[in-house]
């Protein structure tokens, strides 16, 4: 997007376990390769730094994601974040998340993490019920994710985030409601729940195609939806994601920055950045997903890029509505329409019109964005945009304007 702001995000591979839900990019392994993965990290660091598309932008947010970016050494976090200042300008208040799992072992580390430059912390604590965390194959009790949220406000953490699933084989809306009432008696600035998916080549889509386990269908997704949005709104959490909510002001800055379609450099294994091109559209990347090929390549060349590709307009602006539309805000058609040189509304008609007669989609004159109904339906109304792109390429690129950023 014109004038982007840019993020950074660092991924850390390593767990413990492979939880069988799992699709990310992790690795389990006894003894990660801390020393030579942190100079991975730090020689990528500066050879984005030195690329034009990159180099002197401000950087507004930095996460660790992972994997479990709590198993690193404090000492890493530190040399990545000094790093990224030296070679950036970071913002002064930027906010610096760390994903963490609530296992004793992390949490003896939060106070370290917090001396180290981490302002945020992500807890995946996904349920407090310990038969559903065994099911989930979580190596953490509901009892230690408890001590561990309080270890983190003790290790001084103003801004805390708890990961919670909804949606398990069999699980009642009056379980789930139970989970999200030790939720808001923990008072954490910041809640995601997520539906358990069962995602392709996962141990559990294994499992589910060995021994089929009941999974909810539209109609109670939707409820267990609306019901959360209901008791956190009531608690004070606002929804400004399909699955995210905030007190005031605690949103998390970073995913909303992907959600805004931001700039981002991502280092690490498997780890993707975007960034637009004054001559060529957009360009995204993503790097080799093996740790130990990350490091080989990133250590020797700066750079372990795996695969790399340019978006055409139509495809940059079908993408930047199916992000937006997540969002409770919705999608400013002025900042659409100044971003790709056309109405959203007059592009994805064909589908867009469908969805808002059905009351799934609401549009003003400044505004297009999801009705409750709509929420729900969130993946399908983004799937018919994309599907706009495919049958329409040719249509959509001769009605975009498209003007990428100037560097
Ligand atoms: S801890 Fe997180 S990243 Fe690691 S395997 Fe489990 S879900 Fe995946």
């Amino acid at each position: 997007m014109r004038n982007s702001p840019l993020h950074l995000y660092v991924h850390i591979p390593f767990c413990i376990h492979k939880c069988p839900y799992c699709d990310f990019n992790s690795h389990v392994r006894q003894s990660p390769p801390w020393t030579a993965y942190q100079q991975a990290l730090l020689r990528e660091l500066a050879h984005w730094s030195a690329q034009r598309q990159y180099a002197g932008r401000p950087i507004q947010t930095v996460f660790f994601g992972g994997g479990t970016p709590s198993l690193a050494p404090p000492s890493l976090i530190q040399s990545v974040l000094e790093t990224a200042a030296l070679l950036f300008p970071v913002k002064q208040d930027a906010e610096i998340t760390l994903e963490a799992n609530p296992g004793t072992a992390e949490a003896e580390r939060f106070a370290n993490y917090r001396n180290a430059g981490i302002n945020r912390l992500s807890m995946g604590v996904q349920s407090f019920d310990d038969k559903e965390l065994k099911w989930l194959e979580r190596i953490h009790s509901g009892h230690e994710a408890i001590a561990a949220y309080n270890m983190a406000r003790n290790a001084g953490f103003e801004q805390i985030s708890l990961d919670l699933m909804y949606g398990l084989p069999d699980q009642s809306i009056e379980t789930w409601m139970h989970h999200l009432e030790q939720v808001v008696s923990l008072a954490p600035e910041h809640v995601s729940c997520y539906q358990l998916t069962v995602e392709p080549h996962t141990q559990l889509a294994i499992r589910h195609k060995q021994t089929p386990f009941h999974l909810p269908g539209e109609d109670l997704s939707l409820d267990f939806l609306m019901q959360t949005r209901e008791r956190l709104a009531q608690a004070g959490y606002a929804a400004y994601e399909i699955s995210n909510f905030s007190k005031p002001g605690m949103r998390c800055h970073h995913n909303d920055g992907y959600w805004q379609y931001h700039d981002y450099i991502g280092i690490g294994a498997g780890a993707a950045g975007k960034w637009d091109r004054p001559d060529s559209g957009i360009i995204r990347y993503s790097n080799m997903r093996s740790p130990e090929a990350y490091i080989k390549s990133a250590s020797e060349a700066g750079s372990a890029i795996n695969s790399r590709e340019q978006l055409s307009a139509p495809q940059a602006a079908a993408e930047s509505v199916w992000l937006g539309l997540r969002r409770t805000d919705g999608i400013s058609r002025h900042c659409f329409n100044d971003r790709f040189g056309c109405d959203i509304h007059e592009l994805f008609a064909s589908s867009l019109d469908l969805w808002e007669e059905n009351g799934c989609v609401e549009r003003t004159d400044t505004l297009l964005k999801l009705t409750a109904k709509g929420l729900g339906l969130a993946d399908s109304i983004a799937a018919s945009v994309l599907q706009t792109v495919v049958q329409k390429e040719e249509d959509c690129q001769s009605a975009l304007n498209f003007e990428p950023l100037r560097q």
